[in-house]
C-alpha cells in the first residue's frame, strides 16, 4: 500500500500572502476585508509577505527540508469562479523546500516540496445559485507535499500527527481544518481522493479506500486510476468528474514577482516534540506516551517539563495534570515551581486554589503593565494593524480579541480597559 498527501496549511500571518489585508480566520461580514490585488483586478500588482517567507522557511526547515536559495513564484492557470484572475500564484520547482522528510520512531516519511501559495475565494453553494466570499482570498497557505512513502492507516495516523505537532510549534494554528489531497494506491494504479477536510475525514477516506480497492484486488476487479471525492454524510468517496488534471493546467513564471533570496534568512532551530518527549523519557525514565500526550501541542508543559530536574519530574508530571483537572489554564510559571514543593497529591480545588493564592472567586488578573507591553510590541510588530487600527473598528476587535487571548482575560471591564489603551497609543 502506498499513500502519498498533499496537505493545506494556512500560515499564522496578519496580512494575506500579496496585499496588506488582514489574513485572520473571521465570520465578519463577506467581502469586507478585500483589495484590488485579493479581488484580482487587471493592472494589480501583488507584493510578497516577507513574514510569510520566513514562516514557510522555517516550516520547509521543520520538515528537514533543503531550502531553496532562490525561490520563485508561478501562476497555476485555470478558470474557475473563485479565482477571477485566471491563475493562482503558487510554486513548483522554484519552491521554498525540496527533498525533506518527517521521522516517524526511525521511519522517514519523504517530503517533496513545500510550496507557497495563496487560498482561492470562498465559494458558498446555495440551492439553485452560489455566492463567493473574497475574505479568504489571498490567505497564505503552504501545500506540503509528501513522497508516496506511508504504508498503513497507522503510519497515516502517525504521520499527521507528528505534522500537526511540528506545525503547532512553528506558531500555525492546529484548530484550523487542514485541507488535504490523498493519493491511495493498493495496487498500481493510483487513486486520488480530492479535497478531503479535516483530519478525521482524512482518516475515515483512506479507511474507505483500503477497504474498496481489497475488496476490488479480491475480486480479481481492476482499479481505476482516477479523481474521487470523499462524501461526509454518507462516509464514502465516489468517483468524480474533475475540473482538469494536473498535466492540463497551464504553468507559467509569475513576472510580477521576483526571485527571492532566502540564504539571508534566519531560520532557527526547529522544536521536534516527539524527539524532546523521547529524550525527556530517557532522562527522567518516565512513561513516552504521557510525556508525548502532554507537549505535542502545549508550549507551556514542554518548557515546564525540560526545566526541572529527574528528582522532580513524577511530581511535575501530576502536577500539570492537577491543573488540568481542576480547569486552571492560566498558571504561570512561578506558580508551577512554586506548587511543586508542595503536596498536593490529594488536594481538592478549594485548598489547591488557596495554595496557589487565589481563591474561587477573584480568578487571576494580568498585570496592567504586562498588558500594555504586549499591546506595544503587537502594534510595533505590525505596521498595517497600526494603520488600520486608528480608524478600522474591526482591526480593533481583532487586536482586543488577541490581547484578552494572549493574556486569558475575559469580560467587557476588560475589552474597555484594552481598547483604551490601544487607541491611547494609536493617538500618539
Ligand atoms: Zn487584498
Amino acid at each position: 500500500m502506498k499513500i502519498g498527501l498533499e496537505v493545506h496549511v494556512a500560515l499564522p500571518t496578519k496580512t494575506k500572502l500579496f496585499c496588506s489585508d488582514l489574513a485572520y480566520e473571521n465570520q465578519e461580514e463577506p467581502n469586507s476585508n478585500v483589495c484590488p490585488v485579493c479581488l484580482g483586478l487587471p493592472g494589480a500588482k501583488p507584493v510578497l509577505n516577507q513574514n510569510a517567507l520566513d514562516i514557510s522557511a522555517r516550516i520547509a526547515k521543520a520538515l528537514n527540508c533543503e531550502i531553496n536559495e532562490k525561490t520563485w513564484f508561478v501562476r497555476k492557470v485555470y478558470f474557475y469562479p473563485d479565482l477571477p484572475k485566471g491563475y493562482q500564484i503558487t510554486q513548483l520547482d522554484g519552491a521554498i523546500g525540496i527533498k525533506g522528510y518527517v521521522d516517524l520512531n526511525g521511519k522517514k516519511i519523504g517530503i517533496r516540496r513545500v510550496q507557497i501559495e495563496e487560498d482561492p475565494a470562498r465559494i458558498i453553494r446555495e440551492k439553485d445559485y452560489s455566492l463567493i466570499d473574497f475574505n479568504r482570498s489571498g490567505v497564505p497557505l503552504n501545500e506540503i507535499v509528501t513522497e508516496p512513502d506511508i504504508t498503513s492507516l497507522e503510519e497515516l495516523k502517525n504521520f499527521i500527527e507528528e505534522l500537526r505537532s511540528i506545525l503547532y510549534y512553528q506558531g500555525v494554528n492546529i484548530n484550523q481544518e487542514l485541507k488535504t489531497d490523498l493519493n491511495i494506491s493498493l495496487a498500481e494504479k493510483r487513486v486520488e481522493v480530492k479535497n478531503v477536510t479535516g483530519v478525521k475525514n482524512l482518516i475515515s477516506a483512506a479507511e474507505y479506500e483500503i477497504k474498496r480497492q481489497s475488496v476490488l484486488i479480491k475480486e480479481g476487479k481492476k482499479i481505476n486510476a482516477e479523481t474521487r471525492s470523499y462524501k461526509e454524510d454518507s462516509n464514502e468517496t465516489v468517483s468524480s468528474r474533475e475540473k482538469e488534471t494536473e498535466e492540463e493546467y497551464g504553468f507559467t513564471f509569475e513576472p510580477d514577482l521576483t526571485f527571492y533570496d532566502t540564504t539571508k534568512l534566519t531560520i532557527p532551530k526547529a522544536v521536534i516534540a516527539s524527539n524532546i518527549a523521547k529524550e525527556l523519557a530517557d532522562k527522567n525514565e518516565y512513561n513516552e506516551k504521557t510525556i508525548r500526550e502532554l507537549i505535542l501541542f502545549n508550549r507551556r508543559n514542554l518548557s515546564l517539563l525540560t526545566s526541572i530536574s529527574k528528582e522532580e519530574f513524577k511530581k511535575g508530571v501530576s502536577l500539570i495534570e492537577k491543573f488540568a483537572s481542576f480547569g486552571i489554564e492560566d498558571y504561570s510559571e512561578q506558580e508551577f515551581r512554586k506548587m511543586l514543593d508542595k503536596d498536593v497529591s490529594s488536594i481538592e480545588k478549594e485548598g489547591f486554589l488557596q495554595l496557589l493564592g487565589r481563591t474561587n472567586k477573584s480568578e487571576k488578573k494580568a498585570d496592567k503593565t504586562e498588558i500594555e507591553a504586549g499591546i506595544k510590541e503587537m502594534l510595533s510588530s505590525d505596521k498595517t494593524l497600526f494603520d488600520r487600527g486608528i480608524k478600522d473598528e474591526k482591526a480593533m476587535n481583532f487586536m482586543i480579541g488577541e490581547v484578552k487571548e494572549k493574556y486569558h482575560i475575559t469580560g467587557k471591564e476588560a475589552a474597555d480597559f484594552i481598547k483604551k489603551v490601544i487607541k491611547g497609543m494609536l493617538n500618539n
